[in-house]
């Protein structure tokens, strides 16, 4: 395949400063792979990054990548010129404290990011190639003929919610609250509900909520219903679990509140350092409820992960509401930014 010496790549120079720019296409080493991006999902902890500047730049960002392998370093070995693949940005080590405990999120190794458009590796999915270095290989999923490059893109999003999901001591046709409804909140509802849960699913937009009863909540309520607490106890008196899938903290005290007793509260979207709030420390002593948290992928549901997608048990194709091409990136990212009732999941797709 021909590949030339320059491409587009959208550049993060510092806060809320998003360039399209012409990068070299990426050399690769041996053991790496050179990957011809076709879709990158956009994705909130990216946004935050951007929006806060907490990251130095310049970075090119973009981490829900599929493509096309174009060149393959010296001895990787599995993997063919033209294969259509989706890839995952980190993989953790397996072998160290953290890995033994599965707490992969928290392992060293997967903090490294093994997939770069250029500058300090950030995903560079926001560009036309990639390079995929040799520790992040075992994540390359290989995207069946039926399937388009936006579903191979999705597999790291459903994965972070499906280990989301594993989080919870659930038994068949326990209840629980998805509150929230965005693409994360949808994929929740989906999967618990894939797993014979009752779903209870709230959110602001009704457009939103229409989407959840599709993708099969048993019930869905308006979260500013001033009587929603007493509607979702009469609807659920035992609810086994919420999820907590907007960054809002009333919303935990609430869940806290309704989850029965030893029931857990899933915190998937509390991701700013130094958010404090009050919470009742009775109602997880004496009531015995749980107060997780679940933070990025988990490498071993990678496999699970991809079946869910490819088999379209969650079909990806319904919640991806925009497409934008590579050099309005910005729009993208300001569009995820600013939710509205048409908008759910946004990528950027070339080509
Ligand atoms: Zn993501
Ligand atoms: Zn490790």
């Amino acid at each position: 395949m021909l590949i030339p010496k320059t491409m587009q790549a959208v550049v993060y120079r510092g806060r809320d400063d998003l360039r399209v720019e012409t990068l070299p296409v990426p050399k690769i080493r041996s053991g790496e792979l050179l990957v011809k991006v076709a879709v990158c999902g956009v994705c909130p902890t990216d946004i935050k990054k951007i929006h806060y500047g907490t990251v130095p730049s310049p970075r090119v960002f973009g981490h829900e990548t599929s493509g096309t392998i174009v060149q393959l370093g010296a001895g990787v070995k599995g993997f063919r010129v033209g294969d259509r693949v989706g890839l995952h940005h980190h993989i953790p080590c397996m072998k160290c404290h953290y890995c033994e405990h599965r707490a992969f999120a928290q392992c060293a190794g997967y903090k490294r990011t093994g997939i770069t458009a250029g500058f300090e590796p950030a995903g560079g999915g926001y560009a036309e190639y990639v390079r995929v270095m040799p520790f992040v290989l075992g994540g390359v999923v290989r995207i069946p003929a039926r399937n388009s490059f936006l579903e191979g893109a999705m597999l790291e999003p459903v994965n972070t919610v499906l280990k989301g999901v594993r989080r919870l001591s659930l038994l068949r046709g326990d209840s629980v609250m998805v509150v929230g409804q965005g693409p994360i909140g949808l994929m929740f509802t989906r999967l618990l509900k894939l797993r014979g849960m009752k779903v209870l699913a709230t959110d602001m937009m009704d457009s939103r909520l229409k989407l959840a009863r599709r993708w099969g909540a048993s019930k869905v309520f308006r979260a500013d219903d001033l009587n929603l607490f007493d509607k979702i106890k009469s609807a659920a008196p035992r609810l086994d679990a919420a999820v907590v899938a907007v960054p809002v903290d009333a919303a935990v005290q609430q869940a806290l509140e309704l989850v029965r007793g030893s029931g857990q509260v899933l915190l998937f979207a509390h991701t700013r350092p130094g958010d404090a709030a009050a919470i009742d420390l009775s109602s997880i002593c004496m009531q015995e409820k749980d107060l997780v948290g679940s933070y990025s992928a988990d490498y071993t549901l990678q496999k699970e992960a991809a079946r869910l997608v490819f088999s379209r048990q969650i079909d990806m194709r319904q919640i991806i509401s925009h497409e934008f091409p590579l050099e309005q990136t910005a729009a993208a990212i300001a569009l995820a930014s600013k939710p509205t009732p048409d908008s759910l999941k946004i990528v950027v797709k070339q080509g």
